[in-house]
């Protein structure tokens, strides 16, 4: 997050003897005389104003917080050696609180408020009545919106029901994986006379072809061949960058100290980039040699390439078909090697692992 200054703002204070709002920067209460302590508060006036007086801003830029007189309480500008008032000496006097959130910025005009007296409207800023001196106060403020920079959704409560219903859904899966499991695992031995064996072994056959594919510019690999390009979003940082779109949530006031406020807002950065299509040459498969027996001794196919080409892969698969010995029942068992394969002479006899779905788990030779 990247905090922008606005502008800067003359903050206001209230008197606690005689209620009066005093500008900021103003260390004397223009109602009654009293002196800013250290217990009164900067607050965000109800009309912000950004301050254009050069030498007010010059001030406000400087942001240092004023202190106040350890021996008579008087406010003086950071940096005093002497109270202003008192004379006192100002070394290790505290500095007033500074960095303090007052509240959102809120920019341009604000309603008259009618005075209490003689309902004459006045300006919300206003301390005193412009018809009768009456003293205003300060209107009831809409609650001021909290400095947060990114709008997040909420997730929706799921509704009671709804929740149940999933839990009832989640249980009953749960309990059908755990039957297909057992039942899966619990075997009937069936004796079975070998009927049939088939093997296939196939070779993969590749060339160098053009692949398309598509990723953001500075992933692409050299020698590749780019293609057409779009501007996309890629991300969020915190940084400005060159021709980033700045994302910035309300602007909101900073309690400096001095009388101003600091108007600030916070920023994100959203990043586009350029996303390519582009073009290399990949080992792409293009064929498969196969061959195939139905003989206890596999092959593997006659390999005839052409030039650009190469091997690819190779896969296996060996299948051997019974039939149950007290019936007409087939059963196809799937063995993983040409190894064991080799055992199956088509006639022979077998005890075999037959699970409840029928699926051949394990084969022994019959005793
Ligand atoms: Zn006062
Ligand atoms: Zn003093
Ligand atoms: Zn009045």
């Amino acid at each position: 997050m990247t905090q922008k200054t606005v502008g800067y703002v003359e903050l206001e204070w209230t008197c606690t003897y005689c209620g009066t709002r005093n500008p900021g920067t103003q260390k004397k209460c223009s109602g009654c005389g009293a002196m800013m302590s250290e217990e009164d508060e900067f607050e965000a006036p109800v009309q912000q104003e950004l301050i254009t007086d050069e030498a007010k801003l010059a001030r406000a830029k400087r942001g240092m917080p004023d202190i106040h007189c350890p021996y008579c309480g008087t406010r003086n500008v950071a940096g005093s050696e002497k109270c202003k008032h008192c004379g006192g000496d100002l070394t290790g006097a505290v500095e007033r609180e500074k960095g303090r959130v007052v509240g959102a910025y809120r920019a341009g005009p604000v309603p008259d408020v009618p005075c209490p007296y003689c309902a004459t409207p006045n300006p919300a800023n206003a301390t005193k009545c412009k018809k009768c001196g009456g003293v205003l106060q300060k209107p009831t403020e809409t609650p001021p919106a909290k400095p947060a920079a990114k709008p997040t959704a909420a997730p929706k409560p799921r509704s009671r029901v709804a929740g149940l219903a999933i839990g009832a859904v989640g249980v009953l899966l749960s309990i059908c994986a755990v039957a297909y499991f057992v039942l899966g695992l619990r075997t009937t031995d069936t004796p079975a006379v070998v009927q049939s064996v088939m093997w296939e072994r196939s070779i993969a056959i590749m060339e160098e072809r053009p692949v398309t594919h598509e990723d953001w510019e500075d992933q692409i690999p050299a020698g590749a061949v780019i293609g057409s390009c779009s501007k996309e979003y890629r991300r969020t940082q915190s940084e400005p960058a060159p021709g980033a779109e700045e994302v910035c949530g309300t602007p909101y006031t900073i309690d400096q100290g001095d009388g101003t406020g600091k108007v600030v807002q916070d920023c994100e950065y959203r990043i586009y980039d350029n996303k390519c299509e582009y073009t290399v040459n990949e080992w792409t498969v293009v064929d498969k040699a196969v061959a195939q027996g139905n003989d206890p001794n596999p092959q593997w196919p006659r390999m005839s390439l052409q030039s650009g080409q190469r091997e690819g892969t190779q896969a296996e698969e060996y299948v051997v078909t019974f039939r149950a010995d007290d019936g007409d029942e087939t059963y196809t068992y799937h063995v993983n090697s040409a190894d064991e394969f080799s055992r199956f002479g088509v006639g022979s006899y077998w005890t075999l692992k037959v699970n409840t779905f029928g699926n051949v788990t394990d084969a022994e030779p019959a005793r």
